[in-house]
């Protein structure tokens, strides 16, 4: 039951207390963490690589450079910043199942580092990186904002923040295709794979609750970010948020 005083926030197209959401959340990716990589590439046919993919060419990262990878999760974009020539990756996520299984897949690279942390209460410095990343993450967190501040306050000068997240296709032709394999095809695979038909369902909701790509372009400016520009990938099932602190 929730009290009328307490704050609720969306989880899915549910409504949950607000200090709930996170447990609930955790719970998902638990229950998912030794599945994760491999639903990622049925779930998205594989393209969830291109989009990775796109989002490192876009930052083009520099051997001075070091990134923090916020909710990183299996470590796929730092591993990548590291690949594409970056100095160092350090990955931050909530959740110590993904972290274990990403320190597994990638413990033979070197400077990957893995912290458990919240993307709300980042446990570093201010001004410490020179690249910030964000990849199907935001989308979780309970308090988008909070993290997104964090995000900006652990930039040094000079530092780019780079999002990816599901966000709004722009072809309304299109989404009922999409639509039709999110919301019937996706979590029965899901289900078969995992044996958790209600994270799907959870993923495909929360894909749709999440702003627009104007609505977080317009967070990312409020907080300070400079050249706020987005790209849309795969018409939009997808974007890229991009910007700057100076
Ligand atoms: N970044 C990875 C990728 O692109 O494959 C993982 C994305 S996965 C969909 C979402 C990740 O967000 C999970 O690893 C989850 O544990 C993490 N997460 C959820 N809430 C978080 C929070 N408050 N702080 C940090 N990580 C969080």
């Amino acid at each position: 039951m929730v009290n009328k005083n307490e704050k609720i926030v969306d989880f899915g197209y549910k409504f949950v207390k607000k200090t709930e959401k996170q447990k609930l959340v955790n719970n998902i990716f638990d229950s998912v963490a030794s599945k994760y990589d491999l639903m990622n590439d049925i779930t998205s046919l594989g393209i969830h690589r291109s989009w990775k993919k796109n989002l490192i060419n876009w930052l083009a990262p520099q051997t001075n450079q070091t990134l923090a990878d916020i909710a990183g999760g299996t470590g796929d974009i730092a591993y990548m910043f590291l690949n594409a020539g970056g100095n160092s990756a350090h990955v931050y996520d909530i959740n110590e199942e993904m972290i274990q299984i990403g320190k597994q897949k990638y413990r033979n690279i070197n400077k990957l580092y893995w912290t458990i942390a919240s993307a709300e209460k980042i446990p570093v410095l201010d001004n410490s990186f020179d690249r910030v990343t964000m990849s199907f993450g935001l989308r979780n967190i309970t308090d988008k904002n909070k993290s997104l501040k964090e995000i900006y306050r652990i930039l040094k000068p000079g530092g780019r923040f780079i999002c990816l997240e599901f966000s709004h296709m722009e072809n309304e032709f299109l989404k009922k295709f999409y639509d039709l394999w999110s919301f019937k095809i996706m979590p029965v695979i899901g289900y078969k794979v995992t044996g958790d038909k209600e994270a799907y369902e959870y993923l495909v909701e929360s894909i749709r609750k999440f702003p627009t790509q104007a609505e977080i372009s317009q967070m990312l400016s409020v907080i300070g970010f400079s050249r706020v520009r987005y790209r849309n990938l795969s018409n939009g099932i997808v974007a890229l948020h991009s910007g700057w602190k100076f």
